[in-house]
């Protein structure tokens, strides 16, 4: 395949994405949005943060969503590698920045805007929606996919 007929996401480099390109490569899986626990070890509960849609995997107000939740952190090409500690071995930044690719079931690769969930990795069905007060060492999960 020649250079000008591959996908943006094999040519460009993180940083020279465009804002929609770079929104783009989120795959909605909504697993970064689970809540977390510890510091040094982090482990990842199955429930949601309180704004996290847990049919669709998308925030509830993503515009607004330092409003409601200020420890929102922001994705950019910038401070990934710092954020790979709390994110899934499955996230598609991580794809593009280990691999220069994207995996099988993203909805880029597919055209199917649902592939995350057919594919059975995002939160859909399996996290449970915020409420307090949680003991959070009951909730911890060891997905494969995280
Ligand atoms: S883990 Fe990565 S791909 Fe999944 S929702 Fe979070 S940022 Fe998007
Ligand atoms: S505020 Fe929205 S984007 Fe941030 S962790 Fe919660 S659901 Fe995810």
């Amino acid at each position: 395949m020649k250079a000008e007929e591959k996908p943006f996401w094999e040519t460009k480099k993180l940083n020279e994405m465009t804002d929609e390109q770079w929104e783009s490569i989120c795959d909605r899986c909504g697993k970064c949005c689970l809540m977390k626990i510890g510091l040094f070890r982090i482990r990842f509960t199955k429930i949601a943060c309180p704004l996290l849609d847990i049919c669709s995997g998308r925030c509830k107000d993503y515009e607004n969503r330092w409003k409601y939740v200020p420890g929102c952190i922001k994705l950019t090409p910038q401070n990934l590698k710092k954020c790979k500690k709390w994110l899934p071995k499955t996230c598609a930044y991580l794809w593009v920045l280990k691999k220069h690719t994207l995996p099988p079931w993203h909805p880029l690769v597919t055209k199917k805007k649902n592939s995350i969930h057919t594919a059975g990795i995002s939160v859909k069905n399996r996290a449970i929606s915020y409420c307090e007060p949680y003991n959070y060492e009951e909730y911890v999960v060891k997905w494969d996919d995280l």
